[in-house]
């Protein structure tokens, strides 16, 4: 489990500190990367264990919910989300979005995972302490699931807590904020980021500036950065140029190649066409028929940018000009 982003500290203590007077719902809120998920399982975590207000990370309580398999954490997501997160404890999301079906389910949260969540939370608890749902995004939810969880919060069940991830509170039904203690999980300052990544790893000012600006207002793809090439230092793992281009969510940064010299971009343009072909798959399984149009765009673009990664990976290395050849993929990546 990630560690608690420093800033999230505060926040994160105010609130087990008084689990007690909690309302039954939390909206997690911040913008991609901004550690809503490392929040919300060390929430989690807190609520499910019976020792310690802020979770000991030792009890039988603690550690079924680290492996994942806590019975009473229940995870509402889309196959998306899943798929870009799947080695955290949200792959429990699995068990709901069972038998929805991928094209429905690529990026909604639906009133069928709703109807089974509230059929198993009517059930007893399984453990000794709470029920705690995490929503991974709230932002997910179509109308009808929105209303279907709005009567949950409407008569809550006793220590059953859920958890809301979101990146636009606007977006969320006024009648499901006005039930929630929101917590806003912005970025902090680039000075606080700066110090954080310098206790993280020791590093060298160059790549500190680096992860600065490709990760600016996304603590998450800062962090990444940093450990990333203190991995590759050690021998093995993805790489700096990898964690620029590639974002952990695994869309890509085409603006992170221009950086890149002829070497870097041999090691990280295979990974960027795997993501692309990724990305395709993505939209072909989740596409709507109104959307088609715009798919076939942007997967033309997609497959350009395709062709031009081969052409460059099989010329000879210095007979294709750097420059020219990124600013070709950049084109079709935009
Ligand atoms: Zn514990």
């Amino acid at each position: 489990m990630k560690s608690l982003f420093p800033w999230h500290r505060a926040a994160f203590n105010t609130i087990v500190s008084r689990t007690d007077r909690l309302p039954p719902g939390l909206l997690l809120v911040g913008g991609r990367g901004a550690g809503k998920l490392r929040f919300a399982n060390h929430l989690a975590r807190a609520l499910l264990c019976t020792r310690e207000p802020q979770g000991c990370g030792t009890c039988p309580q603690c550690v079924q919910f680290m492996l994942g398999h806590h019975p009473d954490f229940h995870v509402l997501t889309t196959r998306g989300t899943l798929d870009t997160h799947g080695d955290s404890p949200i792959k429990g999301g699995e068990r709901y979005l069972a038998g929805t079906g991928r094209a429905v389910s690529g990026r909604t949260i639906t009133v069928d995972q709703i109807r089974a969540l509230t059929g198993a939370l009517a059930l007893t608890a399984h453990g000794p302490g709470s029920k705690v749902v995490l929503i991974m995004t709230a932002d997910d939810m179509n109308s009808n699931a929105a209303n279907a969880l709005l009567k949950a919060l409407e008569e809550p069940a006793d220590n059953t807590f859920f958890l809301m991830a979101c990146r636009e509170p606007t977006q969320i039904a006024a009648t499901i904020r006005s039930r929630c203690m929101v917590v806003p999980l912005g970025a902090p300052p680039a000075s606080v980021v700066r110090k954080h990544l310098t206790d993280l790893k020791s590093s060298t000012q160059t790549l500190l500036d680096r992860a600065m600006t490709v990760g600016l207002d996304c603590p998450e793809i800062a962090e990444t950065i940093i450990l990333a090439e203190a991995e590759a230092g050690e021998g093995g793992g993805l790489g700096m140029e990898w964690a620029c281009a590639i974002t952990p969510e695994g869309n890509i940064r085409a603006e992170a190649l221009t950086h890149l010299d002829s070497e870097q971009l041999g090691l990280v343009l295979p990974r960027v066409q795997q993501a692309i072909c990724r990305q395709i798959r993505f939209q072909l399984m989740t596409i709507k028929d109104a959307e088609l149009g715009e798919l076939s765009r942007s997967s033309a673009r997609s497959f350009t940018a395709y062709r031009e990664i081969g052409r460059f990976l099989a010329a000879t290395p210095g007979t294709v000009d750097d420059t020219l050849f990124v600013e070709h993929i950049l084109t079709a990546l935009e």
